[in-house]
C-alpha cells in the first residue's frame, strides 16, 4: 500500500515559550510515530516541571503586564478572526499533517480543520456581543457584573482530532483575555506546532500562547499542580480526569472536564430506517470510531431488529478502510499501536460477549499499520464489557429492546452520560424520552451536528461543567459583583449613641 509522507516535516517539535521555540531544559525528547508505518518520524521535546515553570512564567507576565487582557474585545476579536482566516487558508496542509499524525481519513481531517477556524470566528463574534447583567434597586443602588479573565489557563487535550479540540479551548480562553499554556497529547503533537506561527502572524502578543510538549504524567501533571495556573480545561479519559480533579483540589482550581462516553443510539420501529442506518453508521465509524460522542451502543426495537442488524452489518462490511491520505478512505488507521492493541482486545472479547456480524480483526490486505475492520456485534447484553466500556475504535454493540421503559433503562445503564441519539417519528415520545436520557446532549433524528451556542459536555462519568457559547466565556472569566449606592447610605449607625445613655 502507498504511504503518503508530507513534505517539509519538521525535524524536532519544540516547546513554544514567551514567543520563542525552545527545547526542554533537560534536553530530553521522545519519539512520535505515524500510525501507518508505526515508525518514528519526529522527536518532540519532553517537557518537565521546569519547562512548565518557564511557560507559566511567560504566560503570567503576559497576563499581568502585557496588553492582551486589557485590549478591547473588538481588538481581540480582530486577532481571532485573523487566526481563523489563517487556519482556513491552510486547511489542506493542516489536514495533510493531521491525517499523517493521527490516521484520520483526510476528508474528515479537512472538516476538522475548518471547524477549528469556525471556533475562532464564533468566539470572536461572541466576545464582541457579550453583555453582562445589571441589577437595579430603583433610587438606591445599581449593581453590576464586571467580568475579568481568570489568568493563566492550563489547557490539556487528547489525541483524537487534536487541532480542532485544541481550538475548542484556545479560542474561548484567548477571546476572554486569558493567557494560556497548552499541553497537547503526546501521541499527536504535530499539528499543535503550527499554532505558534499562526498566532504570531495574526498579531497575538508574545507570551499569550505557550505550548509545552510532553507526557501527561510529567508535563500535564506539572501544569495541573502549578500554583500560578488558576484553571484547567481538560479533555480526555475519565480516569485521567479523576486524577486531575484530585490534583486540582489542593489549589481549588476551576475545572472543566470533557471525558469519555458510551453513547446510545436508540432506534424505534417507527423511525425512518434508511436515515437511521446512514446516521448510526456515520455516528460510530467516522473519525475511526475515535470519537467521544460516538454512538457505540445501538438499541433497536424488536420488530425491526433483524432487518436493522442485517442492513447495518452489510454496510459496515462495505466501508472503505485504508490509507488515511486517500480521499476515498472512510476509516483510516488508529492513532497508535498501543491503542490498536486495546481495541483489538475488545474485538476478541466481543466475540465471547456478542454475535459477530461484521469485521472482527484486521481488514484483508492491510497487514501492517493500526487498521481495524469496522466491527459489529449483535445481541450484546447490557452486562457485557463491550456494552459498558468505552472502546474508542470502530466497534459497535447492537442490542434489542421491547418496550420504551426497557430502552430507557438500557440507555441509562452505563456509567457514562455524554450524548444520545434518538430515532422515532413519534413527536411526544421523542421529547419525553430525550428528556429522560442521562446524557449531556441529545440529537433527535440526527447524528452529531454541533451548534456552537449550545452547552457541550456530559453528565455522570462523562464530564464536569458544560462549555459552549457563553458558558465557555464564563469558564475563563470571573464575574465580580460591583455594588453602587445611588443615594444616602442607610446604615445602622453603630457607635452613634454615647455609652451610658439609653
Ligand atoms: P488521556 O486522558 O489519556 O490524555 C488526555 C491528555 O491528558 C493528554 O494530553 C495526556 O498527556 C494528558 N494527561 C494524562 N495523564 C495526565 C495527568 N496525570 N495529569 C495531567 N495530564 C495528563 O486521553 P486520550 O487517550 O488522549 O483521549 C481519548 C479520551 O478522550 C477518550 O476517553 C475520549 O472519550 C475522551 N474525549 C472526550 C471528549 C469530550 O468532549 N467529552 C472529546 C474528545 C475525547
Amino acid at each position: 500500500m502507498t504511504h503518503h509522507v508530507p513534505e517539509g516535516l519538521p525535524g524536532e517539535l519544540e516547546h513554544y515559550i514567551g514567543g520563542e521555540f525552545a527545547g526542554s531544559v533537560s534536553g530530553r525528547t521522545f519519539d512520535v510515530l505515524d500510525p501507518v508505518s508505526n515508525t518514528p518520524y519526529v522527536t518532540a521535546a519532553a517537557g518537565q516541571a521546569e519547562d512548565v515553570d518557564r511557560a507559566v512564567a511567560a504566560a503570567r507576565t503576559a497576563f499581568t503586564e502585557g496588553p492582551w487582557p486589557r485590549m478591547l474585545p473588538r481588538a481581540r476579536a480582530r486577532v481571532l478572526n485573523k487566526i481563523a482566516d489563517a487556519v482556513e487558508a491552510q486547511d489542506e496542509r493542516l489536514a495533510e499533517l493531521e491525517t499523517f499524525d493521527t490516521g484520520l481519513p483526510i476528508t474528515q481531517a479537512l472538516g476538522q480543520a475548518q471547524r477549528a477556524a469556525e471556533n475562532f470566528r464564533f468566539f470572536a463574534d461572541l466576545v464582541v456581543a457579550q453583555a453582562d447583567d445589571t441589577y437595579q434597586v430603583p433610587g438606591r443602588q445599581v449593581n453590576y457584573v464586571h467580568r475579568k479573565p481568570v489568568g493563566v489557563a492550563g489547557l490539556i487535550t487528547p489525541w483524537n482530532t487534536p487541532f480542532m479540540l485544541e481550538s475548542w479551548k484556545l479560542a474561548p480562553a484567548l477571546a476572554s483575555g486569558c493567557t494560556v499554556v497548552l499541553k497537547p497529547a503526546e501521541f499527536t503533537p504535530l499539528s499543535a506546532s503550527l499554532w505558534a506561527g499562526i498566532f504570531a502572524e495574526a498579531g497575538l502578543p508574545p507570551g499569550v500562547f505557550n505550548l509545552v510538549n510532553g507526557f501527561g504524567e510529567e508535563a500535564g501533571d506539572a501544569l495541573v499542580k502549578h500554583p500560578d495556573v488558576p484553571l484547567i480545561s481538560f479533555t480526555g479519559e475519565t480516569t485521567t480526569g479523576q486524577t486531575i480533579y484530585r490534583n486540582c483540589a489542593t489549589h481549588l482550581k476551576g475545572m472543566s472536564m470533557e471525558l469519555g462516553g458510551k453513547s446510545p443510539a436508540i432506534v424505534f420501529a417507527d423511525a425512518d430506517l434508511d436515515a437511521a442506518i446512514d446516521s448510526t453508521l456515520f455516528g460510530v465509524f467516522s473519525l475511526n470510531g475515535e470519537r467521544c460522542t460516538a454512538g457505540s451502543r445501538i438499541l433497536v426495537e424488536r420488530p425491526i431488529y433483524d432487518e436493522f442488524c442485517a442492513r447495518f452489518a452489510a454496510r459496515a462490511a462495505n466501508i472503505v478502510v485504508g490509507d488515511p491520505h486517500d480521499p476515498a478512505t472512510e476509516v483510516g488507521a488508529l492513532v497508535h499501536p498501543e491503542h490498536h492493541d486495546k481495541v483489538m482486545r475488545y474485538v476478541e472479547l466481543g466475540k465471547t460477549e456478542g454475535r459477530l456480524l461484521a469485521g472482527g480483526g484486521r481488514p484483508a490486505g492491510l497487514d501492517s499499520g493500526n487498521y481495524v475492520a469496522p466491527t459489529v456485534f449483535a445481541d450484546v447484553p447490557p452486562t457485557a464489557r463491550i456494552f459498558q466500556e468505552e472502546i474508542f475504535g470502530p466497534v459497535v454493540a447492537l442490542t434489542p429492546f421491547d418496550t420504551e421503559a426497557e430502552a430507557r433503562s438500557l440507555a441509562n445503564g452505563v456509567k457514562y452520560g455524554l450524548a444520545a441519539y434518538l430515532w422515532t417519528s413519534d413527536l411526544q415520545r421523542a421529547h419525553t424520552f430525550a428528556q429522560s436520557v442521562e446524557a449531556g446532549m441529545v440529537w433527535l433524528n440526527s447524528h452529531n451536528v454541533r451548534d456552537l451556542r449550545t452547552p457541550f459536555g456530559g453528565v455522570k462519568a462523562s464530564g464536569l461543567g458544560h462549555e459552549g457559547g457563553y458558558r465557555s466565556l464564563g469558564f475563563y472569566t470571573d464575574e465580580q459583583a460591583i455594588h453602587v449606592s445611588l443615594g444616602p447610605v442607610h446604615a445602622t449607625r453603630f457607635g452613634s449613641v454615647r455609652k451610658g445613655q439609653s
